[in-house]
């Protein structure tokens, strides 16, 4: 049973109960209209959420994917909402239909979830975020769960849902995950060919993410970043209606840079390992933590890339 449509039309968001709401999709003439249909099955067994949250959550979220892509990536997303154990977000999984035309997005909420803690939940963004890139094949996937880990906190960011001192921290706390081999310095990471390995599939491949961002940042005197190479995937068509593979994508993206960056990092984190002295990158960012408190040092060297990274780009 479909509960409720919205349609996203020259910017505005419309849908059946009328949802109202700020400008969150300003007029594109390239992209629009994009339509997104939440699915909430069995509705009643949810305490305190009602069809219209769930609505609410996914204009949120397709906001936060605006927000770092310029525009939503899929003319039709349906999302279909399973109703779980306990009281935050569960699961996501995400798609794309080719018979259909659609991406799809499952997720698992408990149905003791409270409004605050749906709104505030990242999976949803998450998903969408695979949406923007092609669904590659199982031995490239640690390259989009990466993406999809790095690139959330920061869309999330940017439409004011978490600080910007909470990405850094996440993303400060979470990295050295991707390191298989443990213990600090965190020296080699790397052979994420066909990885399973959760660690390094989310948090190694964010760094890879990282490193790709800062490498663009500073071969580009900080006038373009990572965002610009997904965002030229995207707009070539790379996104997960296509059948590109991850190479293609990669290669895409470089092109755009004008430079090989992307893809001989990503064959290095594929068949190689690279050294990496995470202390040191976190001095150089400014990421500290102070008698186990987490803080930002805006005396940093690469402060200018860490504003970048966060804000809406480079000097562009
Ligand atoms: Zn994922």
């Amino acid at each position: 049973m479909i509960l409720s449509i919205f349609t996203l039309i020259g910017g505005e968001p419309h849908s059946a109960q009328h949802l109202t709401g700020s400008k969150l999709f300003p007029a594109n003439a390239e992209h629009s209209q994009s339509q997104i249909i939440v699915n909430v099955e069995r509705p009643e067994q949810f305490r305190y959420l009602d069809r219209s949250d769930f609505h609410k959550w996914a204009l949120t979220a397709a906001s936060s994917i605006k927000a770092f892509y310029k525009d939503y990536p899929l003319a039709r997303t349906v999302i279909t909402v399973h109703a779980g154990v306990g009281d935050t977000v569960l699961y996501g999984e995400s798609t794309f239909n080719d018979e259909l035309a659609q991406g799809e997005i499952e997720v698992q909420v408990g149905r003791e979830t409270s409004f605050e803690s749906l709104i505030s939940s990242w999976t949803l963004t998450h998903e969408m975020v695979h949406l923007t890139f092609p669904i590659v094949h199982e031995e490239d996937r640690w390259l989009a769960e990466g993406i999809a880990t790095y690139v959330e906190p920061i869309a999330r960011k940017r439409t004011g849902l978490i600080s910007e001192e909470q990405v850094w921290q996440e993303l400060a706390e979470g990295l050295p995950q991707g390191f298989s081999e443990g213990g600090p310095p965190y020296l080699r990471i790397g052979n994420f060919r066909g990885t399973r390995h959760r660690g390094e599939m989310y948090w190694g491949g964010a760094l890879f993410c990282l490193l790709a961002d800062l490498k663009i940042r500073e071969s580009t005197s900080n006038r373009m970043g990572l965002e610009d190479a997904l965002v030229s995937i995207v707009q070539a068509g790379g996104t997960s209606a296509s059948d590109w593979s991850a190479r293609k994508a990669l290669s895409v993206a470089d092109a755009k840079l004008g430079k090989p960056v992307l893809l001989p990092l990503f064959e290095q984190f594929q068949d190689e390992q690279v050294e990496v002295d995470l202390q040191e990158l976190y001095d150089k960012l400014g990421l500290v933590y102070d008698q186990g408190e987490f803080r930002l040092n805006d005396e940093a060297p690469l402060l200018p890339l860490r504003l970048a990274i966060i804000g809406n780009g480079g000097g562009k």
